[in-house]
């Protein structure tokens, strides 16, 4: 069953680019991923929004009528949306969408953050260097203010923003276990999912330029306490809300 929460939710439409550059055999393939693409994006909004809640069926055939495409991008797009956690597959009966995570999992979610990325951020103060500076200033002034209305839409952005700023820093540190462990745990989508408003994300970005400062000014012991400080509040934000 589809919800709209809102009249825009099916307002983008999904266009078949199938005229510029490179031949027919190519455009096509080319057109066939940006549809991929915005149908992936329509459903994962859905989600998102509640459009589509917790628990409930996603049931293929509706959906691809909603959007006027065929099975295929759908079924494409669900396992993506799989392999992020945010539906799951029923033996031959399609697919479900997650339960939002619990108390205790955004618990040990946090734990495993506390575990990787206070180390990891006093590793990259230590190997810091101009460059890197510079991509971290970059990745700063690409969101310098919280969004002032919680929807979907705007929250992205800033979302977006923080797993990239938390992505370069382990980036820095420069340990591909530790970045590919997080990234797994697409706890982004997670706590995006669970709640959000402009008062941590005002709160967030202050935080985030402290432990930039840190970095920049290549102090390992600042830009740890800095990171676990941001880490536990984010987590106690959250958890206040629950
Ligand atoms: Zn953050």
């Amino acid at each position: 069953m589809i919800h709209h929460r809102s009249g825009t939710l099916f307002g983008e439409d999904v266009v078949l680019v199938n005229t510029n550059g490179g031949g027919p055999r190519l455009s096509a393939l080319k057109g066939r991923q940006v549809l991929a693409d915005g149908v992936y994006e329509q459903i994962r909004t859905l989600i998102m929004n509640d459009g589509i809640a917790p628990g409930d069926r996603v049931n293929i055939d509706e959906v691809a009528r909603e959007l006027d495409v065929s099975g295929t991008p759908v079924r494409e797009a669900l396992a993506r949306l799989e392999s992020e956690g945010l539906v799951v597959r029923l033996p031959l009966r399609g697919y479900r969408v997650t339960e939002l995570l619990t108390k205790d999992e955004v618990e040990d979610m946090y734990g495993l953050r506390l575990l990787l990325e206070p180390p990891s951020a006093a590793k990259a103060a230590s190997v810091m260097t101009d460059a890197w500076a510079a991509a971290l200033q970059a990745e700063l002034d690409s969101c310098p203010v919280a969004p002032d209305d919680d929807s979907y839409e705007d929250y992205k952005a800033l979302s977006a923003h923080d797993q990239r700023l938390h992505q370069l820093i382990l980036q820095i540190a420069g340990n591909e276990a530790v970045a590919a462990a997080f990234e797994r745990t697409h706890c982004h989508l997670h706590f995006f999912r669970l709640t959000y408003n402009q008062t941590s994300g005002v709160a967030a970005l202050a935080e985030h330029r402290e432990i930039v400062d840190a970095l920049i000014s290549g102090k390992p012991a600042q830009a740890r306490k800095a990171m676990i400080s941001h880490l536990e509040t984010a987590r106690d934000r959250l958890l206040v809300k629950m």
